[in-house]
Order: C-alpha cells, then structure tokens, then sequence
C-alpha cells in the first residue's frame, strides 16, 4: 500500500494544492499500526534539549554526550507501539534551536512562529505563493545548494512543503476531527504543535519522476535516492528514515528532509539512524 501524504479536497481548501498531511507532520505509519513514540521522551526534561552548537566542543552536559559521534546510540528500534494518549507530550523550550527535536510527544508552543522565514529560490510544483513555501533562512540557503547540487547531478528537485504555522496544522487537525472524528483525526493527522514543520526547518520534497507526490516511491526514484546520499552534505537528514517508526513516531518518508546543519546531518545519515536516537531522546518502552 503506497503512503501518501495529501490529496483530500477539503484540505485543500485549507492549506492550497498539495496539502500535506503525512507524516510530515500528519499521518503515521500506512499500515495502519499507529507508532506513538511513547518511548520518546517524557522523562526528558526540555533543558537537556539538544540546545548546544554540535560544531563547539561540548562539555559536560547530557545533551552534549548526545552530540559525540562515540556515544550516539546505533538503531534500537525495538519498542512497540503503545498507548497515545496526550500525556507525553512534553513542551518544547528551545523552538528556535537549529536542532529542535519536535515528534508526536515533543510540542512546540503554540506562539513559536520562526523570526526568519523566507522563500527559497527553488522549483515548486504550483504557483500559489503560500506559507508553506517557506523555511527559516539557514534551511533556506541549504535547501538552494542542495538543488543546485542536484541539478548539476542532472537531476530536478521539488519543494512541496515546508513551513507550516502552528494555526494552520490546527485548522487541518480540527478539519479532521469535524469530518472524521477525533480517533481518526488523532491517528492520521498530527496535533497542533506537534508537527515538525512548524519549526521551518523541515521541507517535503519531489521530482517529476514522482508526480510530485509524496509518497515511498519518491525514495526509488533517481531524485530520491539522490537525496539520500546528498542531503547531508548540505546539513539535511532524512527525517523518518526506513524501518525507525518506533523511535520516530512516522514511517517511512523518502520525501522529508529536515535541516540540522552539516556537522549533526554527517553523523546522524553515516549512522543510518534519528534526530532521536543521536540525541538519546529515545529510550525502548520497557513495561508494556
Ligand atoms: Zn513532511
């Protein structure tokens, strides 16, 4: 069954063509087996939030062990889906960090709008000059010599979506909630908040050979499977890699890519493993 990550017409009418939904932010695994983090995080107090510039030397704090290429855990998705009640979703209090974690149990406050949002000059497929056009500028520039890159590679990327303002993922949750109900708004569309494009620093990506669509497909594509190999040069990790929805909360998302800086991106992509795991904010459920 092929992921997709927009196309309800209603929706539309709420973000423009090519609403996304997904998992970017929306939507979790296609397979219908909702993987809340739960593992991820409420024990975490928010001042061990990755805060640190990964290109300093960090010293002694939890975070900055987190940031040492020797102590990033390796892959252990192991735990299983449980419970996804509201209750650990913990508040996030470093949003304007380049790497802010924001997942299903990690909120961003309802306020944060990023001071720094631009338009970057790259394709879209549409025409519609809206918010989700948009990342903060350290994405931004990264996000032009990343397609730059490509481009000179021969290849073509997309932007789909990116920024998308804490009201917006409201109107889409509520829009779920009035159409399908609360269980089904709360498993195929992510809470306000919660969605890590709100932080500006995440972009939807395509390719013509994709339809532009968001979907797993994207990644067997050439554009895709450039973008996997590429993107951390330019300071992006994909963001919900293959095989990590219980540390990640989201299947598989080819197309998403998520800006953290070079220094963290190199680390975390020559692992094959998360924003998570490198940042020790997922522990394995025990108990369940
Ligand atoms: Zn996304």
């Amino acid at each position: 069954m092929k992921k997709k990550c927009y196309t309800m017409a209603g929706i539309t009418a709420v973000l423009g063509t090519a609403a996304i939904i997904g998992g970017c932010g929306g939507s979790s695994s296609s397979k219908g087996t909702e993987a809340p983090p739960t593992a991820i995080v409420s024990s975490v107090p928010s001042t061990s939030e990755p805060t640190l510039d990964p290109t300093k030397t960090p010293e002694s704090t939890a975070a900055s062990s987190a940031i040492s290429p020797t102590s990033a855990p390796t892959s252990k998705a192991t735990s299983k889906p449980t419970d996804s009640s509201n209750s650990s979703i913990t508040a996030v209090a470093n949003p304007e960090s380049l790497q802010v974690i924001a997942n299903k149990n990690r909120a961003l406050p309802s306020n944060y709008i990023p001071d720094d949002l631009v338009e970057p000059n790259v394709p879209f497929p549409y025409k519609e000059k809206v918010e989700k056009r948009k990342l903060r500028k350290a994405a931004a520039d990264a996000l032009e010599e990343m397609f730059a890159g490509a481009s000179n590679d021969g290849l073509t990327l997309y932007a789909v979506s990116g920024y998308r303002s804490y009201a917006t993922q409201k109107s889409l949750y509520n829009h779920y909630v009035e159409t399908q109900g609360e269980e089904h708004a709360s498993r195929y569309s992510a809470k306000p908040g919660t969605s890590e494009h709100q932080t500006g620093l995440a972009m939807d990506v395509s390719s013509q050979s994709a339809g532009f669509q968001l979907e797993e497909n994207f990644g067997t594509t050439p554009e895709g499977k450039w973008l996997a190999a590429h993107c951390a040069e330019y300071g992006f990790v994909i963001r919900y890699p293959n095989g990590k929805e219980n540390i990640t909360g989201y299947a598989y998302e080819p197309w998403h890519v998520r800006y953290v800086g070079k220094d963290v991106a190199q680390q975390v992509m020559a692992k094959g493993t998360t924003l998570e795991e490198f940042y020790q904010l997922a522990v394995p459920a025990s108990g369940n």
